[in-house]
């Protein structure tokens, strides 16, 4: 029996491995506690896409009311869910020979994959109509946050979800018997399925619930932590790094005391009361163990190589920009680095234990120091084969040597956020005490590209006090530097609780517009005194997205998952990744080397005889074949026809697709 079963609820990225659980287990067994780990995110995303959901989606769609085409299509969307399992798991079959793969094939077996997961989700969401699921997103209908929509679909989910829930809860938690269940919370996407385990753990055993990732600490401080939760979905919230509370939780098991004696960073009940006990102290890099993937699937994530995540600091070692609450796992206003020698043998130690080379650094940014000692201390690629990805900051002081060297040790993609393109904005936010942080911004993105890095960069419209102006200027700096910017993720500004721009609001002349009272509001609906409102910023963000599509090269790319970055980009540069895309871009966004099997399916229509349905499953654009038409599809759909070829024989063939 183990003491501890730590499980990784959807909905999260299925590129990648989750750190959190992998790195807490490993403190608990150090410290003599039999743990385990489940990663039930990427179990939700096999279970979405097997043919028993299908079928029950299928049923489904009898008792909805659609119009006959559109139950057409998604039926056969659905009957074809071996296709789309085909597509996207054609992925996890490459790892291991990405060497022997041809760059145009790598390009083509994630364009698939992604394409075809988007629109199996898609249809999923439609038919399941009072939820939607996305590769990056869960949002149930009424919202996340309403207490109310919750608590109606946590006492009647909808059948897929309960299905799969009971599957995990009778088929893979219950039967390890832990003494103890974790489940991690880490954003809002995770709530619902961290309250629907806990609701049907609590009626099939009495085992004690800990929730730990943060969100539910961040209702807690919001004010509109309900304590009816505790008890019904969960027993102990762990506020933020659980190392050091977990430890105290399970030593108090081990002892017969109560669980929450004397056990410091966690909320719990006591007396009717929901306590908050004084904060854990923060954790010492050093005193931390290599994290732990043995009970991670690492071969089952939707990825062409597993990439684990690592760690080279904890916090942000800027920590002041005004939106901005990333680094409060570790505690605020906590940050601490790690000895690159660490670094070094903890990579080393995953590599070789694990036989995976791609790493992706994990810190909100990486600082400029450890940079350049990374650049120093670590062997180069071409010894290695280790390339990484991770996340900085623009700074002055990081030198283009230092980009080379980080391309010399394997780094082929960054993340950065950008924000805005408007020094006042930037002063706004609070993101440098550099005067010209736009020239550090283009200085560094430069150098990165010039050194083969390929640059995401995240920005967002609408920090408040933003004009059009200073929109203009974003918009300008993005489409201006399309040469040495990657590519970019484009939001708009969001007001959290307890970010820093929360406590002077005053200052900003933000006004909170709503708290509406069944409502968990951690994040808040607000209007600005000056400059551009929100539906404003929304029209900007709109603006620049379509912008961006026109120019070739952020079309090219704009298909591709942020994770999925670095499985390309350790396979090929950024400049042939480009005319790879650009070549699916410019042959009406099809792959030309792949078969017509590979992106569509052909089945007979249910009730048309003679009628073809054909799905092209990158695009979800469905056909009724008739006639020549469908002969010639099935012809060299049978025959495996290449698609350039196909084009070849018969042009309009592309079209139809
Ligand atoms: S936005 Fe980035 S640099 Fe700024 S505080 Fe947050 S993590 Fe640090």
């Amino acid at each position: 029996m183990k003491d501890l079963l730590l499980v990784f609820p959807p909905q999260w990225s299925p590129f990648q491995p989750p750190l959190g659980p992998p790195s807490l287990s490993a403190w608990l067994k150090r410290e003599g506690f039999s743990v385990s780990c489940m990663d039930a995110n990427i179990l939700f995303f096999e279970w979405l896409l097997s043919d028993e959901c299908a079928w029950h989606l299928i049923d489904r769609t009898g008792r909805l009311p659609l119009t006959w085409s559109q139950r057409d299509g998604y039926e056969a969307v659905l009957r074809r869910s071996a296709d789309f399992r085909r597509d996207i798991f054609a992925l996890r079959e490459i790892k291991g020979s990405m060497r022997e793969v041809s760059a145009e094939e790598v390009v083509k077996k994630h364009y698939i994959a992604t394409k075809a997961l988007e629109v199996y989700l898609e249809v999923v969401s439609k038919i399941s109509g009072e939820f939607a699921v996305y590769p990056y997103d869960f949002r149930i209908d009424g919202g996340n946050l309403d207490i109310a929509a919750l608590e109606a679909m946590l006492n009647d989910p909808p059948e897929i979800l309960s299905e799969y829930a009971s599957r995990i809860i009778d088929g893979h938690i219950l039967p390890r018997d832990p003494k103890v269940i974790g489940l991690s919370c880490m954003g809002q996407e995770q709530l619902y399925f961290v309250l629907l385990f806990g609701r049907m753990l609590k009626e099939r055993s009495n085992r004690p619930i800990i929730v730990g990732g943060t969100f539910l600490n961040r209702i807690y401080e919001q004010g509109s932590l309900s304590q009816e939760w505790f008890g019904k979905y969960f027993d102990i919230i762990v506020k933020n790094e659980g190392e050091i509370p977990c430890q105290g939780i399970l030593t108090n098991l081990r002892e017969g005391a109560p669980l929450t004696k004397e056990v410091p960073g966690i909320i719990f009940t006591e007396y009717g009361k929901v306590v908050s006990a004084p904060e854990a102290r923060p954790l010492n890099p050093a005193e931390i163990p290599f994290p732990d993937f043995d009970d991670m699937p690492i071969e089952r994530y939707l990825s062409a190589s597993t990439t684990l995540p690592v760690l080279a600091s904890r916090g942000c070692y800027w920590g002041k920009c005004e939106f901005c609450r990333h680094g409060m796992v570790y505690g605020e206003k906590s940050y601490k680095t790690y000895e690159i020698d660490n670094v070094y043998h903890t990579v080393k130690h995953l590599s070789q234990k694990y036989g995976v080379t791609q790493f992706s650094f994990r810190d909100e940014a990486l600082p400029p120091s450890i940079i350049r000692q990374l650049g120093e201390v670590f062997p180069p690629h071409s010894e290695t084969g280790w390339t990484f990805s991770g996340d900085i900051r623009f700074e002055k002081t990081i030198t283009a040597d230092d980009y080379t060297n980080l391309y010399r040790i394997g780094f082929r993609n960054l993340q950065v956020g950008l924000e805005s393109g408007s020094e006042r904005v930037l002063k706004l936010m609070n993101k440098g005490d550099d005067s010209f942080r736009t020239l550090a911004m283009v200085r560094n993105l430069t150098a990165a590209t010039d050194a083969g890095i390929w640059i995401h960069c995240f920005l967002f419209f609408g920090f408040p006090g933003e004009t059009d102006e200073d929109a203009e200027m974003t918009y300008e700096f993005v489409l201006n530097n399309a040469d040495i910017i990657g590519n970019f993720g484009c939001g708009t500004f969001v007001l959290e609780h307890n970010s820093p721009i929360y406590r002077h609001l005053d200052e900003f002349g933000v006004r909170i517009t709503d708290r509406p009272a069944g409502r968990m509001n951690v994040f808040y609906e607000h209007e600005v005194a000056e400059g551009n409102s929100v539906g404003k910023s929304l029209e900007w963000m709109d603006r620049l997205v379509s912008a961006s599509n026109k120019i070739p090269k952020f079309h090219a790319v704009s298909w591709i998952p942020r994770e999925q970055y670095i499985c390309i980009l350790s396979k090929m540069g950024p400049k042939r990744l480009v005319e790879e895309g650009q070549s699916i871009r410019d042959f009406r966004n099809l792959p030309r080397n792949a078969s017509l099997s590979e992106v569509a399916s052909l089945l007979p229509h249910p009730s048309e005889e003679g009628t073809v349905i054909m799905i092209n499953r990158t695009s979800h654009r469905i056909q009724n074949l008739k006639g020549n038409a469908s002969e010639l599809m099935l012809l060299f759909h049978e025959n495996g026809f290449g698609l350039k070829e196909m084009h070849e024989h018969c042009p309009s063939c592309t079209e139809w697709l």
